[in-house]
C-alpha cells in the first residue's frame, strides 16, 4: 500500500468529481490534504470531512483558478497552514464544447485562464515552497492523444497544453528530485462528464472497455504518481482512459 504518512498535500478543485475523490485517497494513505474550490462550499465542507475522517488534517480555501493572485496567495496560505508542501495536484478545470467556427475569443480566454494559465501559476507557487523529493500530478485529458470527434478543439488545445507544461516543469524541478507528470483521463463519471449524460453512448463507442471510469479509478493512478515508489517516473504521462486511445 502507498504510505504518505507525514506527508502535505494541495488539490485543486478538490470538491467534486476527480479532485474530490484524489483527496480522500491521499488523506486515507497518510497525508495531511487541503484542497480548492470555486463555489462549492458545501461539497468541499464534505470532503474536508472525509479527510478528517480519516484521521488526517484538511482544510478548503475558496479560488477561483483564473485569479492568478488568489490562488497564488491560496497556495502560499495552504503551505503555511500544513507547514510546507510535499504534493500537488493541479486537477481544477472545465469542460468546453464548440465547434471552432463558433468558439468566441472570450470562450478561449476563460477556458485556457482555468485550465493552462490556473495550472502554471499553481505549479509556480508550488514549486517555490515544495520540498525536494515532491510530487506535482496535473490533470490533463486522454484527448491530448487522442480527439475522437469534432467540437473539442479548444478544451484538446488546453489539456495538451498541460504535457509541455509538465515536461518543462520536470526539467525545471528534477534537480531537486521533484516530479512533474500528467496523468490523462477518458471519460469519467463526474458532473462535468455523466455516464448518463447525452453525449456518453458516443464516448463509449471508442472505449476498449464499455464504461466510464469512477473517480476513484483516476484518483488511484495519482495517488500511485504521488507515492514512493514513483520517484524515478517524471515528465510523462499516464493514461488512464479504459482503451480510448487504443
Ligand atoms: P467536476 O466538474 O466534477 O469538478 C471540477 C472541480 O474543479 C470542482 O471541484 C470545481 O469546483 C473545480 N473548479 C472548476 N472550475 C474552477 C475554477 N475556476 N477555480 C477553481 N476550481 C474550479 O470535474 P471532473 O472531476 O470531471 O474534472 C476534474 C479534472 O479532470 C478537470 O481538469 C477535467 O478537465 C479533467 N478531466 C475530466 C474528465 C471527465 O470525463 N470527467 C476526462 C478528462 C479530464 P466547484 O465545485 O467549486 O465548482
Amino acid at each position: 500500500m502507498t504510505d504518505l504518512t507525514g506527508k502535505l498535500a494541495l488539490v485543486t478543485g478538490g470538491s467534486r468529481g476527480i479532485g474530490a475523490a484524489t483527496a480522500i485517497a491521499l488523506a486515507e494513505h497518510g497525508a495531511d490534504v487541503a484542497i480548492t474550490y470555486q463555489n462549492s462550499t458545501d461539497d468541499a465542507a464534505s470532503v474536508v470531512k472525509r479527510i478528517e475522517a480519516a484521521g488526517r488534517r484538511g482544510f478548503a480555501v475558496p479560488a477561483d483558478a483564473a485569479d492568478a493572485a488568489r490562488v497564488e496567495e491560496a497556495v502560499a496560505q495552504v503551505a503555511d497552514e500544513l507547514g510546507g508542501l510535499d504534493i500537488m495536484v493541479n486537477n481544477a478545470g472545465v469542460g468546453a464544447m464548440g465547434m471552432i467556427t463558433d468558439v468566441t475569443l472570450e470562450d478561449l480566454d476563460r477556458v485556457l485562464a482555468i485550465n493552462v494559465r490556473g495550472v502554471y501559476v499553481a505549479a509556480q507557487a508550488a514549486a517555490a515552497r515544495m520540498s525536494d523529493g515532491g510530487r506535482m500530478i496535473h490533470i490533463g485529458s486522454v484527448i491530448a492523444d487522442r480527439n475522437a470527434g469534432p467540437g473539442m478543439t479548444l478544451y484538446a488545445l488546453s489539456k495538451s497544453a498541460l504535457v509541455g507544461l509538465s515536461k518543462g516543469l520536470a526539467r525545471d524541478l528534477g534537480p531537486r528530485g521533484i516530479t512533474s507528470n500528467v496523468v490523462q483521463p477518458g471519460p469519467t463519471d463526474t458532473a462535468m462528464n455523466p455516464a448518463d449524460g447525452p453525449f456518453a453512448a458516443a464516448q463509449r463507442s471508442f472505449l476498449a472497455i464499455d464504461r466510464f471510469a469512477h473517480p476513484e479509478e483516476i484518483a488511484a493512478a495519482i495517488l500511485y504518481l504521488a507515492g514512493p515508489t514513483a520517484a524515478y517516473i517524471t515528465g510523462t504521462a499516464l493514461t488512464i482512459d479504459g482503451g480510448h486511445a487504443a
